[in-house]
C-alpha cells in the first residue's frame, strides 16, 4: 500500500477524491496531504440549489484545511477545489469538500476534537496546545455555537430560572434564562432590566416555545424580572428562589455584625473581630477552630449572634413539608425579629426589619417553593463555571464571548454542528 493509499483510507474519502501526493517536513514538522477531486465526482455531484447536472467549470488556487495531528505532527489537507457550473439554473460554485468544518480553515475531525478541548479549557490554553491562533478558535466557537443554537428546541419548556450575572464588578451584568428541568441554559443576554425578558420571549418564540406554556419561573426579588414576567407569561407563578431569599437573610446578618463591630461596647468588638465568615456558614461546616471561636462568643450579649440564630432558624423553615406549615413559620419568625429589634440598640436590627417585611411582601412567591421545590441551584452551579468562563475567556471579557462560552458549556446545545 502506498502511503497515499494509507492516508486516502483513513481520511474515509470514498470513491470521489483522491490523495495525490503526501509529504513529510522534517524542519517544519508539518504533514501535507494534497488531495483533489476523481472523475467519479463528477458522476454523483448534482447542483445543491436544482439538484441539476453540473461540470467542471474550474479550480480555486490551494485552499488549506488544517486536520488531526499525524502523531505529534501538524497535518494539513491542501486542496484547489473544483468549481461546478450547473447545466439547469447555469450557476458556479464551490463545491463542498466531505472534509470541510463550519469554519473553513479547519477540517471536521479538527473541529471536533478543538470543540472537545475548549469545553473543558480556556481559549489560549487550547490555542497554545493545537499551535493555532485563538482568533481562529474563537471564530469557530461561534460559528458552531450559533448554527447549533439556531436548531434548538425550546418547545418542552415550563419552568425557567432567570438570574443576573455580573461581568465586570458591579457595573455590567447579563441576564441568564435556563430551563430548570433540562437544567441548561436558553438564552443570555446583555443587562439586567426588564427589556432582557421581552428578548428572551422572542427568542423562545424563535425555537417553538410560546410565552403562556411557563407554568413556574425561579428568580429572586427584584422587581426588574417579576414584572417582566406579569407582562408576557399569565400562567406563570413567581417562585422566589429559595437562595436568593436566605442570602438576603444573611447580608442582614452582616449588617448587623457591622454595626455592632462600630458602635458596640469595647468588649464585644474584640469577640466580634474578624469573624464575618462564621456568621456566613451553617454550623455544619465550621472548621475545628471556628466552631471554638464560636463557642467562646458570649452569645447572650451579641446581637449579631441573636441575627445569626434568627437565619439559623430560617433556614429551617425551608425543611416544613408543606406550604401551610412554612408560611405559620414564616410570620411566626418575623415576629420574632420585630420583638428582638424592638429591644435592640437603635439601628441595630434595622436591616433584619427590612428583611423581614420583605419576607411578609413576598410571602406568597417565597411559599410557591413548596409547589414543585424548584430552585436556582442549577444556576448557582452556572456561577461557578461563569467565573471559571471569565477566566476561560481572558483577554476577551465582551459579552458575545462570554456568551458563546456559555453557550457552549452549559446549553446542551449539539456541538460540533456537522
Ligand atoms: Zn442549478
Amino acid at each position: 500500500m502506498t502511503p497515499e493509499n494509507l492516508f486516502h483510507q483513513m481520511l474515509g474519502l470514498g470513491n470521489e477524491w483522491a490523495v495525490t501526493s503526501c509529504q513529510f517536513d522534517p524542519q517544519t514538522h508539518l504533514v501535507t496531504l494534497h488531495v483533489r477531486e476523481t472523475e467519479q465526482f463528477w458522476k454523483f455531484y448534482r447542483c445543491p440549489q436544482d439538484g441539476g447536472e453540473a461540470f467542471c467549470y474550474d479550480h480555486t488556487e490551494e485552499l488549506v484545511w488544517r486536520h488531526l495531528n499525524v502523531f505529534e505532527h501538524k497535518c494539513e489537507i491542501h486542496c484547489r477545489l473544483p468549481r461546478a457550473r450547473c447545466r439547469t439554473c447555469q450557476k458556479t460554485q464551490r463545491v463542498l469538500p466531505p472534509w470541510e468544518g463550519l469554519s473553513m480553515h479547519f477540517t471536521k475531525g479538527f473541529e471536533a476534537m478543538a470543540l472537545l478541548l475548549l469545553r473543558e479549557m480556556p481559549v489560549l490554553t487550547v490555542a497554545e496546545m493545537l499551535d493555532e491562533t485563538d482568533t481562529r478558535l474563537w471564530r469557530m466557537i461561534f460559528l458552531h455555537t450559533l448554527a447549533a443554537y439556531q436548531h434548538k428546541d425550546m418547545s418542552q419548556v415550563t419552568c425557567v430560572g432567570v438570574d443576573e450575572m455580573n461581568i465586570r464588578k458591579g457595573r455590567e451584568y447579563l441576564t441568564i434564562f435556563a430551563d430548570l428541568k433540562e437544567k441548561a441554559v436558553l438564552f443570555a443576554t446583555e443587562g439586567r432590566d426588564k427589556e432582557t425578558w421581552d428578548r428572551f420571549i422572542a427568542q423562545w418564540e424563535k425555537h417553538e416555545g410560546h410565552r403562556h406554556q411557563l407554568t413556574q419561573v425561579s428568580m429572586d426579588m427584584s422587581k426588574a424580572y417579576s414584572s417582566g414576567v406579569a407582562e408576557w407569561c399569565r400562567n406563570a407563578q413567581v417562585v422566589f428562589d429559595k437562595y436568593h431569599v436566605i442570602s438576603h437573610i444573611n447580608a442582614a446578618v452582616d449588617q448587623v455584625r457591622k454595626y455592632e463591630l462600630r458602635y458596640g461596647p469595647q468588649s464585644v468588638q474584640g469577640a466580634l473581630r474578624k469573624t464575618l465568615w462564621i456568621w456566613r456558614k451553617n454550623p455544619e461546616n465550621l472548621t475545628e477552630k471556628e466552631k471554638l471561636r464560636l463557642a467562646g462568643i458570649d452569645h447572650k450579649n451579641i446581637w449579631t449572634a441573636k441575627a445569626y440564630q434568627m437565619r439559623l432558624v430560617f433556614q429551617d423553615i425551608y425543611r416544613s413539608s408543606d406550604a401551610a406549615e412554612a408560611k405559620r413559620r414564616f410570620q411566626i419568625w418575623c415576629r420574632w425579629v420585630r420583638m428582638v429589634a424592638a429591644q435592640a440598640p437603635r439601628y441595630y436590627f434595622a436591616a433584619m426589619l427590612g428583611s423581614a417585611k420583605m419576607v411578609l411582601k413576598h410571602l406568597d412567591g417565597i411559599l410557591a417553593h413548596w409547589k414543585e421545590k424548584i430552585t436556582n441551584a442549577f444556576m448557582e452551579g452556572l456561577n461557578s463555571v461563569f467565573s471559571a468562563t471569565k477566566r476561560r475567556a481572558r483577554g476577551y471579557r465582551s459579552s458575545t464571548h462570554l456568551i458563546a462560552i456559555l453557550y457552549l458549556i452549559s446549553a446542551k446545545l449539539k456541538i460540533p454542528f456537522h
